[in-house]
């Protein structure tokens, strides 16, 4: 259930409501909008009475809410979520690029591709520390010393950094490294992270599970709502289809769908959803027509030599290309962005 408040009104009024929630045995959710403030209800499995709440100064309507998904629904909210990350946005109308490797390598390497990128204009950078690997024998990430490196590129560069997080045993030393952790497609259903997750206030990175409906998507990012923190950007990274040509099916269709069931942020990951490098141009722009917010790109120096997911890395000059052309496009999407041109901070 929603209870919408009337325009500015008063905190007591609101704490009052809360408080009605809370000794129901409810959790009650603070959803400031740009006209009114609203109050979600979780935590109740039947139907609540309206009446309840009505009576309640300050309340203006009880709106039952049907789906299975609440808080992420823009059912609850209608004003797009638009996630801080230090000051950076995720959701607004500037797009957002996280660019990197997929594995963090050496110092040497984060360091140096965190360097080109920040002087492509790039924001965020990305780099796998914790691999779940669907192969034992692959290559599992440096763990610790990765978040180390990441520390170390972030210090020399101002990136933040986004990287994942594999299981709960991790989490604090991975959130202590991280700006925005990422949940891998693997792990969008593992529901002990997701409300571990819930638990903390750090942006989160929810990447779709590789056979996950939009509506199971939505789900899971609901868990991390629910426990309270509502810093979540969801990320289409391809499902699984018949079509063997492919990695994955990078589902665009999924981005007008979320984005007219959710006020979430939705970002797209071109290199795991066709899964060859001379695909994520293309995909790379589709997506930001099909509306998305912005990207998750792999950049290495030498993908040749990527310990995971080279073949569908980009190298920096390529990823350079890559933005000019968002530049072009993003006035045509009513968006805006700027990567640094000639001029800007020269390669170490
Ligand atoms: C990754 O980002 O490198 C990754 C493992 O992605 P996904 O979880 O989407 O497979
Ligand atoms: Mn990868």
């Amino acid at each position: 259930m929603l209870i919408v408040m009337k325009l500015r009104a008063e905190r007591e009024d609101i704490d009052r409501v809360k408080e009605r929630i809370s000794k129901l045995g409810f959790t009650p959710h603070e959803i400031p909008g740009e006209q009114r403030l609203a109050i979600g209800i979780t935590g109740n499995q039947g139907k609540l009475d309206p009446e309840m709440f009505l009576n309640l100064p300050g309340v203006v309507e009880a709106i039952p809410v049907s789906k299975p998904f609440k808080l992420v629904s823009r059912d609850v909210k209608a004003e797009n979520t638009v996630v801080r990350v230090d000051g950076e946005p995720i959701g607004a109308r500037e797009l957002a690029v996280i660019a990197g490797p997929c594995s963090v390598e050496s110092r040497q390497q984060i360091i140096d591709v965190a360097f080109a990128l920040k002087s492509q204009g790039v924001k965020f950078l990305r780099g796998g520390a914790y691999k779940p690997r669907t192969s034992p024998y692959s290559f599992q990430g440096l763990k610790d010393e990765a978040l180390q490196y990441l520390k170390d590129a972030k210090d020399a560069t101002g990136l933040r950094i986004v990287t994942e997080v594999k299981d709960t045993e991790t989490l604090p030393i991975v959130a202590e490294c991280a700006d925005i952790l990422q949940v891998g497609a693997r792990n969008m259903q593992n529901y002990s992270l997701l409300e571990a997750l819930g638990d903390i206030r750090k942006p989160v990175l929810l990447k779709r599970g590789l056979a996950a409906t939009i509506e199971e998507l939505l789900m899971a990012a609901e868990y991390i709502l629910n426990g309270g923190n509502y810093n979540v950007i969801l990320c289409e990274r391809g499902i699984r289809t018949f079509e063997p040509a492919t990695r994955n099916t990078l589902d665009l269709n999924a981005i007008p769908i979320i984005k007219k069931l959710s006020h979430l942020p939705v970002i797209v990951d071109p290199s795991h959803g066709i899964g060859v490098w001379d695909g994520v141009m293309a995909m790379s722009l589709a997506a930001i027509a099909a509306g998305a917010d912005g990207l998750i790109v792999e950049v290495h120096q030498d993908p040749a030599m990527a310990l995971s997911d080279g073949y569908q890395s980009l190298k920096p000059a390529k990823m350079k290309r890559l933005l000019d052309k968002l530049e072009q496009l993003a006035p045509i999407m009513d968006r805006t962005f700027t990567p640094a041109h000639a001029g800007a901070e020269a390669l170490p």
